[in-house]
């Protein structure tokens, strides 16, 4: 087995138990490998270990990828922020993008699926704290307007939520986070729940994530 192979079952075990230890099943949760600067050499090494799932932060060096490594029946997940003048390009290729968080962004993504006769699966990305540097996500109070909007749109289907707590060292600490995310998809009978990083992916599966997006456990810390 190549490294990565060696790696990714052993995450996908770590996942498995946690899932039984919130008396799930390890099969509710789908490992999103994110590939972020992660060259398509190591992505086709990934495929060999059964990876087939990856999420990738930017739409351009999604695009150059998913032209690379077509034909290899990866199901390709946008997982970054995405801006409006790149929503043509991020329907063309992406499964399900995580990262969505106005209405204006949904009634473009909306459009472009209907021009490409496709339905887009999409997540409502969430930011819970407000102390969080990370600028994305739509507020907790605002989730309920989106859903509401969604509701008109017949080629965009919200699937469920998305989040990124603040980094801790303690994973412990983001579990909180992950309590209140999964509460407000419940509330709204949304059932995915994409939460859950390297450092705290244990913690989101046994709250309740049905995705969790994780770089570099699996190919090691980027260098950019
Ligand atoms: C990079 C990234 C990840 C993966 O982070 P790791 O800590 O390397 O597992 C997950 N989610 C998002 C949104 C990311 O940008």
């Amino acid at each position: 087995m190549t490294v990565v192979a060696d790696i990714a079952s052993d995450i996908i075990r770590r996942i498995g138990l946690a899932a039984e230890r919130a008396g799930r099943e390890p099969s509710e949760v789908r490992l999103i490998a994110v590939t972020k600067t992660v060259a398509p050499e190591t992505i086709k090494e990934a495929l060999g270990a059964g990876l087939r799932t990856f999420g990738e932060n930017r739409v351009q060096e999604a695009l150059a990828k998913a032209r690379e490594l077509q034909g290899l029946g990866i199901e390709w997940h946008l997982i970054g922020h995405l801006q409006k003048n790149k929503a043509k390009a991020a329907v063309g290729i992406f499964e399900m993008i995580h990262s969505v968080d106005s209405i204006g962004l949904m009634e473009f993504l909306d459009s472009h699926a209907r021009r490409l006769g496709k339905v887009q699966r999409v997540l409502i990305q969430v930011k819970l704290a407000p102390e969080d540097i990370l600028k994305h996500g739509t507020g907790e109070k605002e989730v309920k307007g989106l859903l509401g909007a969604a509701d008109g749109m017949k080629n965009l289907r919200v699937e469920g939520l998305m989040t990124i707590p603040p980094f801790f060292d303690d994973p412990e600490r983001a579990r909180p986070y992950f309590k209140v995310l999964k509460t407000l998809a419940d509330e709204y009978g949304l059932k995915e729940l994409s939460m859950g990083m390297t450092g705290d992916f244990e913690v989101a599966v046994e709250e309740g994530a049905t995705m969790v997006r994780i770089g570099s456990a699996i190919f090691g810390e980027r260098t950019k």
